[in-house]
């Protein structure tokens, strides 16, 4: 069953069960507090606060998601894509868990002639929260689950919180078992790889107090409305449903996959390392155009590092496969339109505009890379020539200072040579820079001509070319 398919499917039984059907929202959110959105619920957020009244009590969408948490683990697991899309049906106030837990069931077991999914219900386990045995019992008794599939997980998996105050509830979690070949029996608990977590059930019945972190906090009692807010992954019902190993083999990002395979001259399935690359690929190149199709343009801070740091990762990671430094991202962007121009028809009429932005970042990293690349071998020679495995911070500074080499992508490249980097010493020049500059900043200010307007506008952006790096990442890579 293709993408496009499963979404519609999903959207249509919802709707026929009273949801309004609710067009995605763009990536970049209007929330304040997120950079992008990053699960289904964010739109809707308002509602769930009470800041605003809904207009329906029932709603469901295919909503754009990126996590950039979950960049690390891309190419590495075989369900984490930067770039995903959450199905999620919602009820503000409305029905509660006896009602979501059946329809979810439904959905997915229904035969594919009745708009289900049509999944053997033999291979599908559930998890509770470890107290919540309203859920246990509408799982068991409602539904059927014999009592051996339903595991009971803990606050870190199973309890959802939103905001102080705010609402907070149990979760319920439905994963599919891939198989014996996948890993080891036991259950979502023991194996999160052969049991592949599919869809999230949140029970908002709280409201949440103060406290010392997510896991531990106060309970301040019943929410007067009680809402439910699901998740289902896309891409992971479409490994599913079309029966490959991954989420990057599916249909769409697996076009891209194939295409970066063909353009570097590498064959998928030979060299685990390249299978990586080729993943990681596939699913930068997907993201990047997404994120660009919704205004976001590559830059230092916040979003614009997100994009930029994913579109220097698809660089690095072609180059690995490839050996040379042609320019691919023109092509693979081409690729990712037409993967995911069904059902983003926006991409195919943005489409000049998408290239343009990706062409110049992607020229701009090259002379990047040319000069810094050099650099960055004669500092990893006189590591090796002294007997040591650690690049100085002095030469991680030099090569940020002078080429503006992100410290990820200095690491990375020592990381390849089976060397590293003194983070620390790079850390305390980065400070004593920034300080310096500050200092700088200030003596003008002292002087005779006002130009104060300037040394804010240096303040503020870290004009001194990439004085703001670290800390915008560290940002970047806490999201
Ligand atoms: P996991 O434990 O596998 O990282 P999660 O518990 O973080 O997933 P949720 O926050 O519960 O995920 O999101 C709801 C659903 O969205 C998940 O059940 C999954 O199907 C999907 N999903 C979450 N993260 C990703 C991702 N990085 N790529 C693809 N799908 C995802
Ligand atoms: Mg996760
Ligand atoms: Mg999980
Ligand atoms: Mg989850």
């Amino acid at each position: 069953m293709e993408t496009a398919e499963i979404a519609r499917r999903f959207l249509a039984f919802f709707e026929n069960n009273g949801h309004t059907v609710v067009p995605s929202a763009s990536l970049v959110a209007e929330d304040p507090t997120l950079l992008l959105v990053n699960a289904g619920m964010v739109p809707f957020k308002p509602y769930f606060l009470g800041q605003r009244t809904p207009p329906f009590d029932r709603a469901t969408s295919a909503q754009k998601c990126v996590r950039t948490k979950d960049i690390e683990e891309v190419g590495k697991t075989a369900r984490h894509a930067s770039f995903f899309q959450m199905l999620g049906n919602f009820s503000f106030g409305d029905y509660f868990k006896e009602q979501a837990i059946p329809l979810a069931w439904r959905l997915l077991t229904s035969s594919v002639a009745d708009g289900g999914f049509g999944f053997d219900p033999e291979r599908l386990w559930v998890t509770v929260y470890l107290d919540d045995d309203e859920a246990e019992a509408i799982w068991r008794d409602t539904v059927g689950v014999p009592p051996e599939r339903i595991q009971r997980r803990g606050m870190e998996d199973n309890f959802w919180s939103m905001g102080v105050p705010g609402p907070c509830g149990p979760c319920s979690e439905i994963y599919f078992d891939r198989g014996p070949a996948y890993g080891a029996e036991g259950g979502p608990i023991a194996d999160e790889n052969r049991y592949l977590e599919v869809w999230n059930l949140v029970f908002m019945q709280y409201e949440r107090g103060p406290g010392e972190s997510k896991t531990d906090f106060e309970i301040l009692g019943d929410l007067p409305k009680k809402n439910i807010d699901t998740g289902m992954g896309l891409e992971r019902m479409a490994a599913i449903l079309q029966g490959v190993e991954n989420i990057y083999e599916t249909d769409t990002l697996g076009r891209i996959l194939r295409r970066a395979a063909e353009l570097t001259g590498t064959v998928y399935g030979d060299d685990d390392r390249a299978d990586v690359s080729l993943r990681v690929v596939a699913d930068h190149m997907r993201t990047a155009t997404m994120l660009v199709s919704d205004g976001v343009r590559p830059g230092n801070e916040k979003r614009g590092y997100v994009l930029r740091r994913i579109l220097r990762r698809s660089v690095r990671n072609l180059r690995l496969l490839s050996g040379d430094d042609k320019l691919y991202l023109h092509d693979l962007t081409d690729t990712a339109i037409e993967a995911m121009g069904e059902m983003y028809a926006e991409l195919r009429t943005g489409a000049d505009a998408i290239h343009s932005v990706i062409d110049a970042e992607e020229r701009n990293f090259a002379d990047t890379l040319r000069s810094g690349t050099a650099l960055f071998n004669r500092a990893a020679e006189k590591t090796r020539a002294t007997g040591g495995t650690t690049v100085s911070g002095a030469d991680a500074f030099q090569l940020h200072d002078t080429y503006g080499f992100p410290i990820d992508l200095t690491l990375e490249m020592a990381a390849e040579q089976g060397l590293r980097v003194d983070e620390d010493t790079f850390r305390s020049l980065m400070a004593e820079q920034r300080e310096t500059a500050k200092r700088d900043a200030k003596a003008k200010k002292l002087g005779n001509a006002d130009i104060s307007v300037y040394a804010r506008l240096l303040d503020g952006s870290g004009a001194t070319d990439f004085l703001g790096y670290t800390d915008h990442e560290s940002e970047a890579r806490v999201l």
